[in-house]
C-alpha cells in the first residue's frame, strides 16, 4: 500500500500543527477517500513564520553561494533516495498515475540542482570609471524573505520552482502550496532539511487561501512574492501585495493554441501531442487546447486524433499500464459537463469523450469537441482538463490571428514541415513559450513563463534566478 506523508506546517525548523487546532481533509481525488488531516496555521502561527524568515533571512543570505550549492546538492541527493516515496505521497493526493509522479519529480530535482549551480554565477559588474579615484561597481544581492502561494497541479514542480530560485539565490521562504495537494511539498521540506538546510529558510503553512495571502501580504517582511495559480486570483494577490510594493512574479492560466497546417505531418503531430493532452488528465496551465486545423487536413485529424485518445487507458494511478489518472476534485468534472454542453447547445459535437467515468472517484473520458467556434465558452475560460477543441482554418494567416486571440499567452504549439512557416510560427505566436513539432516546452535551464494575462518573470533559466535578486549599485572613492 502507497504510504501517504505525514501531514504538518513547517514553522521555524519544525514540523508541527497549527496552534488553534484548526483542520481540514485531503482527500484521494481517484478515490473519495480522506488520506489525512491538514493542520491550519493560525494567525498566531503566521506571525512566527514571518518573524522567523526574516531572521533566516538575515543569515542565510550570508551564506555564501558555494555553501549554498553544497547544501542544495546533497538535499538533491537525499530526494533522489525517496524519489518513490514521495511520489506515492503526490499520486495519492493529485491523482496522476505514479510514473508520472516520478517524472514531474525527477524534473523538480533537476530544478533545484540546476538553481545551486546557477546562483554560483550571479555575477554583478565592475563599470569602466570616469575618474582614477572612482571605483564603480554593480553587485546582485538576494531580494529578501519571500513569500509563495501555488497550485496542486503539480504539487512537487509549483513548489520547487519558488523553493529552489529562493533557496538558491539567498532569499527564505514561506510557501502555501495548494491545501489540495500538501504532502509532497511538506516531503520535499523535510528532505531538504535533513539534508542540511537550516530550520526557517523553508517555511510551510496552509489554511485558508484568502486569510493566510492578506496577512502575509499586508506584512512588510516578504519583498517578493510569487505566484503559480489562475489569473483572477494572480491579480488579486498582485493588488495586495502593491501595498508593500513587493516585487511579484506571477504564473498565470494559460489556453494553449495548436496550429496545425496543411504543411504538417499529421501523424507525427498526433503522436507528439496526444500524451501531452492526457498528461495530468489536461490540468497543465500549458495543455493543448485550442486546435486550429488547416482545412485541407482537418478530418484527418480529428479522426486520427479522436482514435488515439480514446485509447488512453485511465483508472487507477498505482495500476500498471495507466496512462491518465484522477481529476483533482469533483469541481473540475462539473466544469468539464458545463463547457461541454455550452459548445453543444451553440453547435458543436462531441467526437469522443465527453462522459464522467464511474461514480467512484473524479475520472473524465478524454474529449474531443468537433468544429468549436469563438462564441462558445471552452474556447474563452481554461478548460484544465481533458479536452480538446477542433477548429478548421483557412491558412496560416487565420490561424495565427486565432491563437493570438485570448488574452493568455503561456504555450503555443505548431506542427509543419515547412521552415517558412516554422520561422513564422516562432516570430508570430504571442506566447511565452512556443513549441514547433513537439509538445513539450520546458526545461530547467530555460526559462518558463507567460506574457499578458498569463504574467510576467520566469521560472527555470538564469531568468528564473534573477526574479529572486535585486540589483546594488556601487560607486566608492578611494581615499
Ligand atoms: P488558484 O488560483 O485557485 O490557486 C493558486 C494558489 O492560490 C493556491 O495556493 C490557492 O490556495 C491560492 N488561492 C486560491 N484562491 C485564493 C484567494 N482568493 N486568495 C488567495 N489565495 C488564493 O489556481 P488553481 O485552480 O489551484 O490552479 C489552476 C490554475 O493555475 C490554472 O489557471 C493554471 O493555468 C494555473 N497554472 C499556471 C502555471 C504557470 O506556470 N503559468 C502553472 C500551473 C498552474
Amino acid at each position: 500500500m502507497p504510504q501517504y506523508e505525514p501531514l504538518a506546517l513547517l514553522i521555524d525548523g519544525e514540523f508541527r500543527a497549527g496552534s488553534e487546532g484548526v483542520t481540514e481533509p485531503v482527500y484521494n481525488p481517484a478515490t473519495g477517500e480522506v488520506l489525512a488531516q491538514l493542520p491550519h496555521a493560525s494567525a498566531a502561527d503566521l506571525d512566527l513564520a514571518l518573524e522567523v524568515s526574516q531572521r533566516a533571512f538575515d543569515s542565510w543570505s550570508r551564506v555564501s553561494a558555494f555553501e549554498r550549492q553544497q547544501i542544495l546538492d546533497a538535499s538533491v541527493a537525499l530526494l533522489y533516495e525517496r524519489i518513490d516515496e514521495i511520489a506515492a505521497t503526490l499520486s495519492l493526493e493529485n491523482g496522476k498515475p505514479f510514473p508520472e509522479a516520478r517524472i514531474e519529480l525527477d524534473f523538480a530535482f533537476q530544478t533545484l540542482k540546476w538553481y545551486a549551480e546557477e546562483a554560483r554565477r550571479a555575477y554583478g559588474r565592475i563599470i569602466p570609471t570616469r575618474a582614477p579615484n572612482l571605483r564603480p561597481s554593480v553587485r546582485k544581492e538576494p531580494v529578501g524573505p519571500a513569500v509563495a502561494f501555488v497550485a496542486w497541479n503539480f504539487p512537487a514542480n509549483n513548489v520547487m520552482r519558488k523553493v529552489a530560485g529562493a533557496v538558491a539565490a539567498g532569499c527564505s521562504l514561506i510557501i502555501k502550496p495548494s491545501e489540495e495537494t500538501p504532502g509532497t511539498a511538506i516531503a520535499i521540506a523535510r528532505a531538504m532539511q535533513d539534508a542540511g538546510l537550516p530550520g526557517g529558510v523553508l517555511q510551510i503553512v496552509f489554511g485558508v487561501p484568502d486569510t493566510i495571502s492578506r496577512h502575509l501580504l499586508a506584512s512588510p517582511i516578504p519583498r517578493k512574492l510569487s505566484v503559480t495559480g489562475s489569473t483572477a486570483v494572480g491579480k488579486h494577490l498582485t493588488k495586495l501585495a502593491a501595498d508593500t510594493l513587493k516585487r511579484t512574479t506571477m504564473e498565470l492560466g494559460g489556453h494553449a493554441p495548436v496550429i496545425v497546417t496543411k504543411e504538417a505531418d499529421i501523424d507525427a503531430a498526433i503522436a507528439a501531442i496526444v500524451p501531452v493532452k492526457t498528461r495530468n488528465a489536461g490540468q497543465v496551465c500549458t495543455s493543448p487546447t485550442r486546435f486550429l486545423i488547416a482545412k485541407e487536413k482537418y478530418v484527418d485529424f480529428v479522426d486520427g486524433f479522436s482514435e488515439a485518445i480514446s485509447k488512453t487507458r485511465i483508472g487507477d494511478p498505482f495500476a500498471d499500464g495507466t496512462q491518465m489518472g484522477a481529476l483533482i476534485a469533483e469541481r473540475r468534472i462539473d466544469w468539464m459537463e458545463t463547457l461541454i454542453n455550452d459548445a453543444v447547445d451553440k453547435g458543436a459535437s462531441v467526437a469522443t469523450g465527453g462522459n464522467r467515468i464511474g461514480n467512484v472517484g473524479n475520472f473524465f473520458e478524454p474529449t474531443v469537441i468537433k468544429d468549436a467556434t469563438i462564441e462558445m465558452r471552452a474556447m474563452n475560460e481554461e478548460p484544465f482538463g481533458p479536452f480538446a477543441l477542433m477548429t478548421p482554418v483557412d491558412d496560416l494567416d487565420s490561424a495565427l490571428a486565432e491563437a493570438n486571440r485570448v488574452p493568455v499567452g503561456l504555450a503555443s504549439y505548431g506542427f509543419t514541415r515547412s521552415q517558412a512557416e516554422a520561422l513564422r510560427l516562432q516570430d508570430e505566436l504571442n506566447a511565452g513559450l512556443v513549441g514547433i513539432n513537439q509538445g513539450v516546452v520546458s526545461m530547467p535551464e530555460a526559462p518558463f513563463g507567460g506574457v499578458d494575462e498569463t504574467g510576467y518573470g520566469s521560472e527555470g533559466g538564469p531568468e528564473g534566478l534573477e526574479t529572486f535578486l535585486r540589483t546594488k549599485f556601487v560607486l566608492e572613492k578611494v581615499l
